[in-house]
């Protein structure tokens, strides 16, 4: 078994580190599908665009997803009605529609060899208690003029209390979609710079002036496309967003062109991929229920044997249901809480953010606003987000999981900062400080990815230190600071 995801398992083109300081116009930050799309889709703006990754291009969660391209996200349908209206909901479904029309466009135009299959996409149940809300759901797209089929079997023969399915959706490999992208994306005007760390962005005069460790980037405009928006610490984001990891297993079978949902308790996702079937379950939100990690181990030690490839993943996800796409303040955009919809989602980014920067007129300007604000019943939703991230604060303080973790890793304390051994399969020892950078908590151990994660906000550091996912800008390796 490969504890990295399916996607990751090809071989990827390097871009050089930023080596000097610059000036660019545009500086988008982040090379995941988000900062791609986007770069791609300015492709003919003569002004000079630098896209700047903290890792390797398409490497953070965009090679981590199940890579379903669809408009059938789950129910998300009757959610938007019911926080916002009807026609917010049919204006979601009509941008998504359109962002999947002019990707396929695009992969066919550009020959991306990604992979790409038109597959039926499924949203089904097998219990008896979840029949409303696909049937709402089916209503809803009824409403908005799409062909929805009904089934009571799946393709695989899986009988179904209630089952709909659509079509015009697809599945494809996210991260040679990502890298043929960039290849044609750069221009004499356009480049990207991997293993370039953005850790700090000031604003003087008409300037902003980004700060990578030795370098300094000028420019007019920034878009952050880096998935967890660190840098907007103080416009209360954290408290709009929260994170959901999922964890996803790829077993040998054979290939079926279709994808589904389960909407049961805990919710799952599928796909086929070649000859595998990759399965997503057990979305929690940070440590507040740990047992879901402790369930996904148990699971993996006993398919051991038919497990090809295992992995996890953060999403972002939003109080209301709809993405943070638009101008958040002077010249900086912002593209998150995709709300694990972001292959279409982030291709909606692109086309927004790029009529934004050349100052075009955007139907959708006003429905995917970053700058809205809670709406009074999402309140709620806050509180408890607020409770739960402190709550997973706390008890990663309060609790090590020594016992969980059986002596492997275990903690020592060195002039008041505490650090993490773990010892791998070669009796190697790795060291790292367990005080996660963002905002503090105590790093929780991954035994099956050999990682450490933060509980509250989902940075992921690998044996070494090294952040792997953010929102935390810095290592947690024994020399960093
Ligand atoms: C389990 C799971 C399954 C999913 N399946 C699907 C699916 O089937 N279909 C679908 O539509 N969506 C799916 N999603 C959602 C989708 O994968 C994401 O929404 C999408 O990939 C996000 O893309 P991104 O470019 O915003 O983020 P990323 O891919 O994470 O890209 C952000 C990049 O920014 C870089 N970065 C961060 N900080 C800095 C910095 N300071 N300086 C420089 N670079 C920085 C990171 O290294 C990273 O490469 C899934 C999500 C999960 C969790």
């Amino acid at each position: 078994m490969k504890t990295i995801p399916i996607w990751q398992d090809i071989k990827t083109k390097d871009y050089p580190r930023l080596d000097r300081d610059i000036e660019t116009d545009i500086l988008i930050i982040g090379g995941g599908i988000t900062g791609i799309n986007l770069l791609y889709a300015l492709k003919d703006d003569k002004r000079k665009i630098t896209l700047v990754e903290k890792n390797k291009i398409g490497m953070g969660v965009t090679s981590r997803s199940t890579a379903k391209i669809t408009f059938l996200e789950q129910n998300i349908y009757t959610k938007l009605k019911k926080n916002f209206n009807f026609n917010t909901a049919y204006s979601f479904y009509k941008a998504t529609k359109e962002a999947i029309t002019k990707m396929v466009t695009v992969i066919k135009k550009e020959k991306i060899e990604c992979d790409l299959e038109k597959v039926d996409s499924y949203f089904y149940t097998l219990s008896k208690l979840n029949i409303n809300e696909i049937t709402e759901e089916q209503k809803i797209l009824e409403s908005f003029g799409e062909k929805v089929y009904e089934v009571e079997k799946l393709p695989n023969n899986i009988k179904v209390q209630k089952g709909i399915y659509v079509k015009d959706t697809y599945v494809f490999h996210p991260l040679k979609y990502v890298n043929k992208l960039a290849k044609i994306s750069i221009t004499d005007n356009h480049q990207i710079y991997e293993n370039t760390n953005i850790y700090k962005i000031e604003k003087v005069d008409n300037y902003f002036t980004a700060y990578t460790n030795n370098n300094t980037i000028k420019c007019n405009d920034i878009v952050l496309s880096c998935h967890y928006p660190y840098f907007l610490l103080p416009f209360i984001f954290p408290l709009k967003c929260y994170i959901e990891k999922s964890y996803i297993m790829a077993c040998k079978n054979q290939n079926l062109l279709f994808s589904a949902i389960n909407e049961q308790n805990p919710i799952y996702s599928y796909r086929y991929y070649k000859d595998y079937l990759l399965t997503l379950s057990s979305s929690h939100n940070g440590s507040f229920n740990n047992n879901h990690a402790d369930n996904f181990a148990k699971l993996f030690a006993s398919n051991k044997d038919k497990i090809a490839y295992a992995w996890s993943n953060n999403d972002i996800m939003t109080l209301d249901n709809l993405p943070y796409i638009g101008l958040i303040k002077d010249n900086m955009y912002i593209a998150t809480g995709y709300n694990t919809w972001g292959m279409t989602s982030s291709f909606i980014a692109s086309l927004l953010l790029k009529d934004l920067l050349q100052k075009k007129y955007n139907h959708y300007e006003t429905l995917f606003n970053p700058k809205r604000g809670i709406t009074k019943d999402k309140i709620l939703n806050m509180g408890v987000s607020i409770f739960s991230n402190s709550f997973s604060y706390l008890d990663s303080k309060i609790n090590l999981r020594k016992s969980y973790y059986n002596c492997n890793p275990y903690f020592i304390k060195i002039s008041n900062e505490k650090y993490g051994i773990y010892i791998d399969e070669n009796k190697v020892k790795h060291i790292v400080k367990i005080k996660c950078p963002h905002l503090g908590c105590n790093l929780l151990f991954n035994k099956i990815e050999k990682t450490w994660e933060c509980p509250c906000h989902g940075s992921v550091f690998d044996i070494d230190g090294n952040c792997i996912l953010g929102p935390s800008n810095y290592n947690i390796s024994v020399n960093s600071n």
